[in-house]
């Protein structure tokens, strides 16, 4: 356990006062030094140039090793060069999260009856009793929606697997 924790309140007000004190010791001192050097002949005091605003060459080692940049370029430049082996983490695409995974398994899910019956969605949502209507369907099988209840999606499933089968048989079958 950190031994800041266990510091009763007092004693933790007495270092933080300390440490206050301390600082502004140090802030004086530093006042009088900066007074100091400025009394010298060309001594000014300019701003600070950024090291972003610098136009900084990247895809080198100077870039990628010092100033840390992770720039596409630089990123490209460390591998190439062999410095790392893959990308930082946060580079690395994520696969598909669950939702991502159901709406792809329920498009999948519709592609026979899609096939079979040339995307009739007005059809399947007549059959099912419109429990999800003819546009969500659409929706679904262009893998932009999902049906979020399973056992809807599963009485979809099935009506649609049911219509695809009658109809290969009335085709005499594949
Ligand atoms: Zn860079």
């Amino acid at each position: 356990m950190n031994a800041f924790v266990d510091m009763k309140k007092s004693e933790y007000a007495l270092v933080a006062y300390s440490n206050v004190t301390a600082k502004s010791k140090e802030r004086k001192a530093l006042e009088k030094a900066v007074k100091k050097w400025l009394k010298h002949p060309g001594n000014k005091i300019q701003p600070v140039q950024s090291k972003q605003s610098e136009s900084m060459a990247h895809g080198n080692q100077r870039a990628y090793k010092r100033m840390g940049c992770r720039c596409e370029v630089c990123v490209t430049w460390a591998i190439s060069s062999g410095f790392v082996k893959t990308k930082p983490k946060s580079e690395i695409k994520r696969g598909p999260d669950e939702r991502q995974l159901r709406i792809q398994a329920q498009k999948q899910g519709l592609d026979r009856f899609a096939q079979v019956f040339k995307e009739d969605w007005q059809l399947l949502a007549f059959e099912i009793g419109y429990a999800i209507t003819a546009f969500q369907l659409e929706r679904v099988y262009l893998g932009k929606s999902e049906i979020d209840q399973y056992f809807t999606w599963k009485y979809v499933k099935k009506v649609a697997d049911q219509l695809v089968a009658e109809k290969l048989k009335a085709n005499g079958g594949v």
